[in-house]
């Protein structure tokens, strides 16, 4: 449950390895930037579920090459110390009017593959452990997707 604490990248890693078979078939390259940081309080299994969701979405934008580039680094917002990982692609981005649908339930611009449930359920994951979800368009291509969790124990 949510009473537990987990260190990010770990998870990260697992995930990457997760979905290595599929980037293996592909002319996808994977950069990483992982800063060790201290716990937040997450389900490892959901923010496991999360990141994968991420990367699916990743691979499936940029098709049969690209590069996908995960960071994770403190960030502190209102105060609060945090985490926060980013996951870029260098896929065609999501079209600007779209950024916000993008987390609403059964939104889905795929014909087979997509339910439209990945981006939604990771959203009603992060904020139910106190986190922000967002997505934004890079200024040269590619779409970015930002977790950020508040660190597990707030103190110096
Ligand atoms: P699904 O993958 O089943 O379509 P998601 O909730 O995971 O559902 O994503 C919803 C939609 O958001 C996708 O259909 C796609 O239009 C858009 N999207 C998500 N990730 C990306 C990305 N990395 N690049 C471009 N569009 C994306
Ligand atoms: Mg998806």
């Amino acid at each position: 449950g949510n009473d537990e604490t987990v260190a990010l990248t770990p998870v990260v890693s697992d995930c990457i390895v997760l979905v290595d078979h599929i980037l293996s078939k592909k002319a996808i390259t994977v950069e990483t930037d992982l800063t060790d940081l201290p716990p937040v309080r997450i389900d490892a299994g959901e923010m496991q579920q999360v990141v994968i969701n991420l990367l699916v979405n990743a691979v499936q934008a940029m098709g049969d090459e690209g590069t996908l580039t995960l960071t994770l680094s403190p960030e502190s917002r209102d105060g609060i110390r945090g985490a926060c990982l980013t996951v870029r692609d260098t896929g065609p981005g999501v079209p600007e009017d779209k950024l916000t649908s993008v987390f609403d339930p059964f939104f889905t611009t795929k014909q087979a593959e997509g339910t439209g449930l990945g981006l939604s359920i990771s959203q009603t994951l992060i904020q139910r452990a106190g986190g922000i979800i967002s997505a934004r368009n890079l200024p040269d291509r590619g779409a970015e997707f930002r977790v950020w969790l508040p660190l597990a124990d707030q103190g110096e």
